[in-house]
């Protein structure tokens, strides 16, 4: 029945979020990397307005938030995340920079050429990397710039139990070349394309996980929709391991032209 279909639907989405509530990032990433990125960006003021698609809890705008000047705005669709974020803001006093609130990045009510900056880290896969350059393109103001990180494949060939994973699970993946000509193509000038550094998965995104899985194990016993999406979380791990010089996440900066 359908209403069945949507508990077991909304039970997944909860024990997701329940899940990712308990980590600074909800992606690979680190503090040096957002840094980085934003080394290649030179056009901001304190009258700046930055948005970050797909904040999380904000591990990666609060960052951003200290090290620049301007506005910032964090989007997640996940209320429980824009609660943890709202309450990091508070924490680090940043209240006078940095708001978040609950939206969807293909829904955006931004005015055109309204942004500076637009920044997405782990995220605008949810739309889809073409369709996201290209579609919160006209919120940019001319020289503005775009920054997302992106799964990407880095070799021409991949053993297939690899290619067979990302083709499941996000069929958009392709060679960092591919991606920086969509980027050109969908009207930036492609700035900087930077593969991210092993600890952004290792230390900063597998590691803090395994300790939250064990604890979910032990207290959801015969849980299976729980042991499940353990296992899938335990095989991404086991994946990276094996397959890690074959792919990763790229971050891609373009510039408005
Ligand atoms: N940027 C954060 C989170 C990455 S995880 C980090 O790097 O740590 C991807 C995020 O995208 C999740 O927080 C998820 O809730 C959010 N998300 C998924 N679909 C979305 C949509 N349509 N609009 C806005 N956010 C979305």
């Amino acid at each position: 029945m359908s209403s069945d279909i949507k508990s077991i639907h909304e039970f997944d989405i909860n024990l997701i979020c329940e899940y990712y509530s308990n980590f600074e990032r909800q992606g690979p990433g680190s503090k040096e990397v957002t840094l980085k990125a934003l080394s290649f960006i030179d056009n901001l003021n304190k009258n700046s307005k930055i948005v970050d698609l797909g904040c999380g809890t904000g591990g990666q705008t609060m960052i951003l938030a200290q090290n620049t000047a301007g506005q910032i705005t964090g989007i997640d669709m996940f209320p429980t995340f824009i609660n943890i974020f709202n309450k990091n803001v508070q924490n680090l006093n940043l209240q006078n920079k940095v708001k978040g609130e609950v939206g969807s990045m293909d829904k955006l009510s931004f005015k055109d050429e309204e942004l500076d900056l637009i920044w997405s880290e782990g995220a605008i896969y949810n739309i889809g990397y073409e369709r996201g350059l290209r579609e919160w393109r006209k919120f940019l103001k001319k020289g503005g710039y775009i920054a997302v990180t992106e799964a990407s494949w880095f070799t021409e060939k991949r053993p297939s139990e690899i290619e067979e994973f990302w083709n499941d699970a996000y069929p958009e993946i392709d060679t960092i070349p591919k991606k920086v000509l969509q980027m050109q193509k969908a009207g930036y000038v492609p700035v900087a394309a930077f593969i991210l550094p092993d600890n952004c998965w290792t230390e900063n995104f597998f590691d803090p996980q395994i300790n939250v899985q064990k604890e979910y194990l032990s207290k959801h016993k015969g849980n299976t929709p729980i042991e499940g999406f353990i296992k899938n979380q335990q095989h991404e791990l086991v994946l990276y391991n094996k397959y890690k010089e074959f792919y990763g996440y790229v971050f891609y900066v373009g510039k408005k032209v």
